[in-house]
């Protein structure tokens, strides 16, 4: 076995820094340790090759397309790709062959359908390309049938309750808007998963579904402006935040590698107070990660564009160029798989939970979300024209009283156990949701509300809009404000709140439906100003000015964070509800259903459902965390505390003996007070762990979801916290040499 001093030195020589002291490890963190280094040299990885040369070279895309289809299949199939058109069974076999084709040429033994179930992972299942060709051998095939649909047997993925019984399948269907692409030796075809009787068992069935509403919702307001849009799209540009942590440390923090965060560990007397992880330089052994990564990105044909430090120590963040969001989603999960496989060749591991260390940022992943139409113009950015920003403000005003009108739901979207650690706990962001827009654009919201003549009509056929002058490129003019959690960056909507291990679809359901609803309710009621007699741009203007005043109470440019917001929030209606079971009590609401319902995006059958999945992952995430923080307790803290207060208790005899009792008293008295002291935090765990079981035990002999839910979040959680706090205080004291659990200071800062 590996002497402490072995591996510090071998850290030493990792870091190039000082000798970092480190507390007590087990045989099995040494082995690991030793492995790791074995396994990976720090050495940027060398890719002679450009980045455009092998950008998507694991993709089937348009030009593998045209390369392996025959001519009028690839143009009928860029018809459903680009146009919506419906998919003719006719050309399935052709575009399966042509796929299976070209992924065989490039290595591929089996395929399979990849989607996204309703946890936070992605789903395949792997089948051989191979078939018996009727002559005792066999042969690679891939019909259409199969590229088209099937029916994985996937009876586990969380359902709530839609697939009950014997009509317990699920299918899962080609999507053929995202390409297929390779992963090792499988070609993966993005699917949506849906019940039998048609409901949505994933995230990306009512993601499209969303998508198509909000462009023909879009499409039309547009056409008030240019006659020429004939589709609108929404854009997607995530940046994903996460920790690397060494594999070797991981491996001895049972709580991180069960739960996904630290559910004990005293501060390190140095994390982020000196703001000196923020852009600084990445130390060398995460250069070489992100090099590898960026280049597996760019294979896939993800757009990776910016790496670098986070806040906090250890945390860094990836974005790549935005995309149409379908895509742009499918990029999200796949670089969240990718980064682990990569780390895990680093030695390290990645933690993408939203909070795994206390006292310390959490991780997000901000949402950039914008509109674009199919002649070239970006919905959310300032034009040159009046017209023009007209159109941008008409946008602009939606996208407000689209949140404004679902601020609990648009929370809900983005609302789980781990991400609640985030929301409402004095970090980006506020468990409210508001939006900030920057002065320059609260300056002509405020004009366009209370100034009467915005729009002079000069005769029939000239009008002048009296809009302040907008600054086309307002990207760098906008002050930033971190704290907000819904903010205007000049050519989109950053939405903050996403949690860094979710689905992004989950909020960019909400948020797209949400503005489909509002535009559709927005273009009726300007259409019947113009039946009235209104010329257009008064009815725009007019119906603009009252949504101004409408979502007037969800602009908030002041400090997120701050006690007095949460008081004005309260007072100005907005919802500030932080219990995350109760949070998402959202999606039942009657606007919500019929919101979902009208934009055909969900019914309420899968609202139900997805509801109690919901309530149910949540219950499940706290239960684990119990468990884990319950057996860490009674098996690592408590030994390891009453080991050393025997040792001292072993010395203050020997003291006495050696030194006689009234002189060995007196000099350990000090250690005497802090036996006590360690034997009150020991007696105060045991009490609280017992107590943990029994609420436990009550919550579980709940049957209905949310109210488990609510009884885990309301007496279970809390109680993690305070043994919690037992355990640091002990932490603090116990001999660094006994203590079995990497601290903060390792986790941290070894990299
Ligand atoms: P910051 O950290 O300042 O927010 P980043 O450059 O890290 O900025 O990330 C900005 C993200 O926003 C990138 O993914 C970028 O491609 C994306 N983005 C830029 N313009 C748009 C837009 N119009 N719509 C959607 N996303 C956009
Ligand atoms: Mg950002």
């Amino acid at each position: 076995m590996l002497s402490k001093l072995d591996v510090c030195c071998r850290f030493v020589f990792y870091r190039e820094t000082d000798t970092i002291e480190l507390s007590s490890m087990s045989k099995l963190r040494f082995e690991v340790v030793t492995a790791a280094f074995a396994k990976k040299a720090v050495e940027v990885p060398d890719c002679a090759e450009r980045p455009s040369d092998y950008f998507a070279v694991k993709v089937f895309n348009r030009e593998k397309m045209f390369k392996y289809l025959p001519k009028d299949v690839y143009s009928k199939l860029i018809d459903v790709i680009d146009n919506d058109a419906p998919l003719d069974s006719s050309i399935a076999d052709s575009v399966a062959e042509g796929m299976k084709r070209w992924a065989v040429e490039n290595g591929a033994t089996h395929y399979t359908h990849w989607f996204h179930p309703l946890t936070e992972t992605t789903a395949e299942k792997h089948d051989a390309f191979i078939e018996h060709n009727g002559k005792g051998g066999v042969l690679e095939e891939f019909s259409g049938k199969l590229l088209v649909q099937q029916e994985p047997d996937a009876s586990s993925f969380p359902n709530g309750g839609i697939r009950s019984t014997f009509e317990a399948r699920g299918y899962s269907a080609w999507d053929p808007t995202s390409p297929a692409f390779l992963m090792d030796d499988t070609l993966c075809v993005p699917t949506v998963f849906i019940s039998y009787t048609g409901e949505a068992l994933d995230y990306k069935a009512p993601l499209l579904k969303s998508l198509r509403a909000v462009d023909k919702a879009a499409t039309d307001v547009c056409r008030y402006f240019d006659k020429n849009v004939k589709k609108v799209t929404t854009y997607l540009g995530w940046e994903q935040e996460y920790f690397l942590v060494d594999e070797g440390m991981l491996l001895a923090r049972p709580d991180l590698l069960l739960t996904g965060r630290t559910l004990m560990g005293h501060d390190s007397a140095k994390n982020q107070q000196l703001e000196d992880h923020y852009f600084g330089s990445i130390p060398k052994r995460v250069a070489a990660f992100m090099k590898e990564l960026e280049i597996e990105a760019m294979k896939l044909g993800i757009p990776a564009k910016t790496c670098h430090n986070e806040a906090a120590p250890n945390q860094f963040e990836l974005a790549p160029i935005y995309e149409e969001c379908n895509l742009a989603v499918d990029h999200n999960m796949l670089i969240m798989a990718i980064m682990k496989e990569v780390a895990r060749r680093h030695g390290f591991r990645v933690l993408l939970h939203e909070k795994p260390f206390k006292g310390v940022n959490g991780s997000g992943k901000h949402n950039n979300w914008s509109l674009g139409t199919d002649t070239g113009v970006l919905l959310m950015a300032p034009g040159k024209s009046d017209k023009e920003n007209l159109r941008f403000i008409t946008f602009v005003v939606n996208t407000l009283a689209a949140i404004y009108r679902h601020n609990g739901l648009l929370k809900a979207s983005i609302m789980s156990a781990a991400n609640a650690h985030r929301l409402g706990a004095a970090e980006a962001p506020p468990a409210i949701i508001s939006s900030f827009l920057g002065s320059h654009l609260s300056s002509v919201l405020d004009h366009m509300e209370t100034t009467d003549d915005v729009v002079k009509i000069l005769s029939k056929r000239e009008l002048r809009l009296n809009i302040p002058a907008i600054p086309e490129l307002m990207i760098d003019n906008t002050d930033r404000n971190r704290t907000s959690p819904f903010a205007f960056t000049g050519n989109r909507f950053e939405f903050r709140g996403v949690g860094s291990e979710a689905n992004c679809a989950s909020a960019m359901i909400a948020l797209n439906t949400a503005m489909a609803e509002q535009l559709t309710i927005f273009k009726n009621e300007v259409d019947v100003l113009i039946d009235k007699g209104l010329a257009k741009e008064d009815a725009l203007v007019r119906v603009i000015r009252k949504y101004i005043k409408y979502s007037k109470p969800v602009r908030f440019d002041g400090n997120g964070y701050s006690k007095e917001w949460c008081e004005e929030a309260m007072h100005r209606g907005l919802d500030c509800e932080a219990s995350a079971p109760l949070v998402f009590d959202r999606y039942l609401d009657k606007e919500s259903v019929e919101m979902f319902r009208k934009m055909e995006v969900m019914t309420e059958t899968e609202l139900r459902a997805r509801n109690e999945i919901k309530w149910e992952m949540y219950t499940k995430k706290i239960q684990i965390e119990a468990r884990v923080l319950g057996d860490l307790a009674l098996n690592h803290i408590i030994p390891t505390a009453t080991k050393y207060q025997s040792s001292l208790l072993d010395n203050v005899i020997k003291m006495e003996q050696v030194i006689g009792k009234e002189e060995g008293d007196r000099l350990s008295s000090g250690n005497i007070e802090l036996v006590k002291q360690m034997a009150g935090h020991v007696e105060e765990i045991r009490r609280l762990v017992a107590e943990l079981v029994e609420r436990r035990k009550v919550a579980n002999r709940i049957t209905l979801e949310r109210e488990k839910a609510i009884a885990y979040h309301d007496m279970v959680a809390p109680m993690l916290e305070e043994i919690r706090q037992h355990i640091d205080q002990l932490e603090l004291v116990v001999d660094n040499e006994l203590w079995t659990l990497p601290k903060y200071r390792e986790l941290l800062f070894i990299v």
